[in-house]
């Protein structure tokens, strides 16, 4: 494959009315921001909630540490995914391949319960001129995960980002995940934690190629099935 690095304009990408809201910058921060003390008492708060005393000995910089935590756990209000992809390698010539990236380890947190989800990405596309390196597509990936969310919705704003930014003639994306807060309820009913079913994303201008796309992801899952995994 012949390739050049060429850079994504992100000056005008900022105003790019073509593109999503997700895509096209961080979200927007909360006004006002709560301020770190406010953190740190919402926090102890909790604690005395579930029935603890902040003061003892154990938990007295806890706090801290998860308003520490948070920064990094949640840094993806601070991203931008054009940003994440600004760097594309066009004039790929005669490839005219599928590009398909499996097991895109992740972590994140659901909205509903702000409780861990974690899981694999899966994306394939099909691109015209533009291909990113696979560890773009993986820091895509933390960007949309490091923010609350539902599987659906990262599942969809991922593929949406690759396919505005990208523009390719197809994209398949699907996530596998087990969500804490379903293994949990499992655990409690002592019933076996499930994995919620698997959903592709794909979109295209050609029908064919949404249907290879969507025939791979079905096969992906499959092979999963088949492995008890
Ligand atoms: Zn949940």
């Amino acid at each position: 494959m012949d390739a050049v690095i060429k850079p994504w304009p992100k000056s005008s990408a900022a105003d790019d009315l073509t593109l999503s809201d997700h895509v096209r910058a961080a979200p927007a921060p909360v006004v006002p921001k709560p301020s770190r003390e406010q953190a740190l008492a919402a926090v102890r708060t909790l604690i005395a909630y579930a029935g603890d005393n902040p003061d003892r000995e154990g938990l007295r910089d806890t706090p801290k540490r998860v308003i520490d935590a948070y920064e990094e756990l949640y840094s993806g209000y601070r991203e931008c995914p054009v940003d994440v992809l600004e760097r594309t390698f066009s004039e790929i010539g005669r490839y005219d391949d599928f590009v398909l990236v499996r097991d895109i380890a992740f972590n994140s947190h659901c909205e509903h319960h702000m409780m861990p989800f974690t899981g694999k990405a899966h994306i394939a596309y099909k691109p015209i001129d533009r291909v990113v390196g696979l560890s773009k597509l993986a820091r895509l990936v933390d960007v949309y995960a490091r923010r609350l969310q539902t599987q659906e919705h990262m599942t969809s704003q991922i593929a949406t980002a690759i396919e505005e930014i990208l523009k390719p003639r197809g994209i398949a994306v699907m996530i596998e995940a087990e969500h804490m807060c379903m293994s949990l309820r499992g655990w409690k009913s002592r019933a076996p934690p499930r994995l919620p079913p698997s959903l592709p994303a794909a979109s295209a201008t050609a029908p064919t190629i949404r249907s290879v796309l969507l025939r791979w992801c079905a096969a992906l899952i499959g092979e999963r099935r088949g492995r008890g995994v």
